[in-house]
């Protein structure tokens, strides 16, 4: 086996990892390339009804931080502090999040990128519909695709159950790196759920920690990916 080999093995990341540039067909690369730019992303998102949710928001909530970011954290949809100012996890759980990030040294905007599944507001904080999750579903493929980032944190069971495509619980992702096309991905809390249950604290603690360890892997390892 490769010292490489060798190296992923110990973070138990073998053997499904190859470099980025040889993981995708041809077609894939093209199309990563032929969509939309940041501006027009943004310019979609911003006028976009696709789903009734656009009737109750104040505004849409993009997203925000770094656009070149190795980190990326993806949560649920906006709530209404977000949907008042414009930006993802600036209430309660916002502060809690940034907290977390500064545990592990790491600062909203630096080197860090934050987004949602949905980019509206759902009426009274209730959960994401499918049919909204499924409009919305592009905006955040392109986020991905243009920032690509090396590390994805899903936070919540509805940004893992979505971007994993299953319906197992947070327990049973936890503590292992999965991958959404092809970036590889950790699952841990939601910041709010934290917040309504503090022993779990020490559990999206340990998941932290694991993301770091398995990031400084990664920019050890130069780009990686894995296949989907
Ligand atoms: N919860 C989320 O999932 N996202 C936000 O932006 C705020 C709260």
């Amino acid at each position: 086996m490769s010292r490489r080999g060798e190296i992923l093995a110990e973070m138990g990341l073998s053997p499904i990892w190859v470099l980025r540039d040889k993981s995708k067909p041809e077609e894939e690369k093209r199309s990563s390339v032929s969509g939309k730019t940041w501006i027009e992303l943004k310019q979609a998102v911003q006028g976009c009804v696709a789903c009734s949710l656009h009737k109750s928001r104040t505004q849409t909530v993009f997203g925000v931080g770094d656009e070149q970011a190795d980190w990326m954290l993806i949560g649920e949809a906006p709530g209404g502090e977000e949907d008042r100012l414009g930006d993802p996890f600036v209430g309660q759980a916002g502060k809690l999040l940034d907290n977390m990030l500064a545990a592990i040294g790491l600062k909203r905007g630096d080197n860090v990128y934050i987004a949602n599944v949905l980019k509206c507001r759902p009426p009274g904080n209730r959960n994401p519909q499918p049919e909204e999750v499924e409009k919305c579903s592009p905006h955040l493929r392109r986020q991905i695709e243009l920032i690509a980032p090396k590390l994805i944190i899903a936070m919540g069971r509805f940004a893992a159950q979505t971007l994993l495509g299953t319906d197992a619980s947070i327990a049973s992702l936890r503590g292992r790196v999965h991958a959404h096309a092809g970036v590889p991905l950790i699952v841990t809390y939601h910041p709010a759920y934290l917040l309504r249950n503090l022993p779990d604290k020490a559990k999206a603690w340990e998941d932290l920690v694991f993301a770091r360890k398995t990031m400084a892997g990664l920019q050890n390892q130069g780009q990686t990916t894995f296949p989907p």
